[in-house]
């Protein structure tokens, strides 16, 4: 209990904590063996204080933080249990400030050394002046020097690196299994589904090349059996990690009881823990339209999807964004009729339009129908199917005014949890939506809480997650880090895939850079004409002064793996010169990168391109 005051100049607080017995097992009255400590010594969190011994085993009781012992009031043969008082600690409290100090970065667009904000912690501060809890009553169940609030890719990866980093890390999770949205129900089945569907795709579209197969037969229990594996198969393997790594797992429901404790509800059965820092890794929902009857079974979110209940004859897919497309893709190979329809005016909003167009019309191609500019307005289970009403601009001739389907997907996007762990009660600001805002160190207003992944912001991917994760962790443990990513690639596994990195045009315009580009179409690559990707391009964008690489977008098979490269080129700023002078192997869909930047340049010989003087 914090029973001090405050020191406003130096920025520090004395408080008087009363430490008392944890929750030990099924013991009523347990006996004191040993009393470690005595008025006026300097404990550090965990430092034992007693021992005591009951008639299985015998345990060292540790201090819950670190400060000078005030007062002992037990001894050696006192019988104690949970919730008794052992001693009181003095503890200073230092306002662990955020120092900002200026910092070396070569400029992407003069190629100079500019000075820029880097946001270094207050990592010095010495381990008995460690932040203890302010409103911390001494009977927590549990205490870890880092607790990590939930288990998707930014939760374990947190976890995982600050327990290799030295700290005694727990970490929550309500779901009976760890890996979050991203293993469980987002990236990893989906892409399992999505490999399928895209041999499947090309099997088919190999008669044209004079190899038939027959059609083929989709065993639905079968798939979704192989999908299930291959979640099982990380979700298990991160178990494991955890065990190795003695990262302890408390599976169960957590919200914020004070700035360092936590309650953690499993069946029931509520546990309080105490923690030094925290890591708030809460990730996000799916958004739900209020108007969706999703009670209905033919009315389905991305997790409803994924687990392939039925093949749909018709299926309708709310939203043209990423999940939506490729969830498109996937029910479109196992032999749904698709039909997307999009609020605004074309597919995958956030990339630039010279690749989302051609996007656009293989997709026309293959889809019953994609309506642009179109609002779902009412959907609405009857006998006969899902009826859906739409709105489409007055001069839209073609969209109608409502169509029945078989299923409809509904994905429109992801609402962080911010507003479900009761943040306010540990101090933490949760904005209107539900976002938690942090530093460039993923640190929240309360200067020993954390926040990474979906609930801290866009873009919503895991990949950011995993790297703000290994800032948060690096920066508790100690170190001087701080998110500093030029770039964080965006990826859609549809068929073909677009990718892109850095800034988009449409960014760059936006924003008055001066810019140039070299775009390299695929028809003209020898690799993606031998693999049916003719389709594709490849767009680098860079500094005009400079010849910095800015960005680059990708639209083609393997597109995801592709953009890698350009993302290290941002990353690293290079120039276009560094990319076109690097030998690529031949033939392949990476060359793709270098013909764009000798576009760029004026030196390509693949195709007619001479640069413009
Ligand atoms: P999450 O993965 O959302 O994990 C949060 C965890 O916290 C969950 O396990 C949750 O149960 C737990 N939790 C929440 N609140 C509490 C609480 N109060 N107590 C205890 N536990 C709690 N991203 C990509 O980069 N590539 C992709 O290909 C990709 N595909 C996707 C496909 C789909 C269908 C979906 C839905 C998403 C996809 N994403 C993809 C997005 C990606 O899954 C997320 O960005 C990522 O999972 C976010 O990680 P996170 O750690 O922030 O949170």
């Amino acid at each position: 209990k914090l029973v001090g005051n405050a020191h406003p100049t130096k920025g520090l607080v004395m408080s008087t904590i009363e430490v008392k017995v944890p929750n030990i097992g099924d013991f009523d009255a347990v006996e004191i063996i040993e009393v470690l400590v005595a008025p006026g010594d300097d404990v550090q969190v965990e430092t034992s204080l007693i021992t005591v011994e009951s008639d299985k085993a015998s345990m060292e009781i540790p201090s819950p933080a670190a400060g000078k012992v005030k007062s002992v009031v037990v001894k050696v043969g006192d019988k104690i249990a949970e919730g008794a008082l052992i001693l009181t600690l003095e503890s200073s409290v230092v306002e662990n400030k955020v120092e900002t100090k200026a910092a070396s970065k070569t400029d992407l667009k003069t190629g100079a050394i500019e000075s820029t904000e880097r946001v270094v912690a207050a990592k010095s501060v010495p381990p008995s002046e460690k932040t203890v809890a302010a409103s911390f009553s001494g009977t927590a169940d549990m205490h870890a020097d880092l607790v990590v609030l939930g288990s998707g890719p930014g939760g374990y990866t947190a976890a995982f690196r600050a327990a290799d980093l030295g700290k005694k890390v727990l970490l929550i999770e309500k779901e009976p299994v760890l890996g979050g949205v991203c293993l469980n129900v987002g990236c990893i089945p989906s892409k399992a589904l999505l490999h399928v569907a895209e041999v499947m795709e090309e099997a088919h579209e190999f008669s044209a090349l004079g190899v038939a197969y027959a059609s083929p037969k989709v065993d639905t229990d079968k798939l979704r059996d192989h999908k299930n594996k291959v979640v099982g198969k990380l979700t298990t393997g991160l178990k494991g990690l955890a065990k190795q790594r003695k990262v302890e797992v408390l599976h169960g429901y957590g919200r914020f009881t004070s700035p360092h404790t936590i309650e953690v509800e499993t069946d029931g059965k509520k546990q309080t823990v105490q923690f030094e820092h925290c890591i708030i890794a809460a990730g996000s929902s799916v958004m739900k339209l209020p108007f969706v009857p999703w009670e209905d079974p033919r009315v389905w979110d991305s997790t409803d999807a994924l687990e392939l209940h039925q093949i749909p004859k018709r299926m309708l897919i709310v939203g043209g964004g990423i999940i939506g497309l490729e969830m498109a893709t996937v029910y479109h190979a196992l032999g749904a009729k698709i039909t997307v329809v999009e609020l605004s005016s074309g597919l995958i909003p956030g990339a630039d339009r010279d690749l989302i167009r051609p996007f656009e019309k293989i997709l026309k191609g293959r889809y019953e129908n994609i309506f642009l500019n179109t609002k779902v307005s009412e959907i609405k289970p009857t006998t006969k199917g899902v009826v859906c009403k739409f709105e489409a601009p007055a001069d839209d001739k073609n969209t109608p005014k409502e169509d029945t389907f078989d299923a409809v997907l509904v994905a429109i996007g992801r609402t962080p949890n911010g507003k479900l762990i009761d943040a306010d009660k540990a101090g933490v600001a949760v904005d209107e939506r539900g976002f938690i805002a942090v530093d460039k160190q993923q640190r929240t207003n309360v200067n020993h809480i954390f926040a990474i992944g979906d609930v801290v912001g866009q873009p919503m991917l895991a990949h950011k997650a995993t790297h703000e994760a290994k800032v948060a962790a690096e920066v508790i443990a100690g170190q001087k880090r701080y998110f500093d990513a030029r770039t964080i690639p965006s990826v859609a596994y549809t068929s073909p895939e677009v990718a892109w990195c850095g800034q988009t045009e449409d960014q760059l315009k936006a924003a008055g850079t001066a810019y140039e580009k070299g775009v390299f179409p695929w028809a003209a690559s020898g690799r993606a004409l031998s693999v049916g990707a003719e389709a594709g391009m490849t767009k680098v964008l860079f500094d005009r002064e400079t010849h910095r690489l800015l960005g680059c977008g990708i639209l083609g098979k393997n597109a995801g793996e592709l953009i890698a490269e350009a993302t290290l080129a941002v990353e690293m700023g290079a120039d276009v010169n560094d990319i076109a002078l690097t030998i690529h192997p031949h033939p392949t869909l990476s060359e793709t990168i270098n013909f764009a930047t000798e576009v760029a340049e004026g030196s390509c010989t693949d195709i007619f391109a001479p640069k413009k003087h």
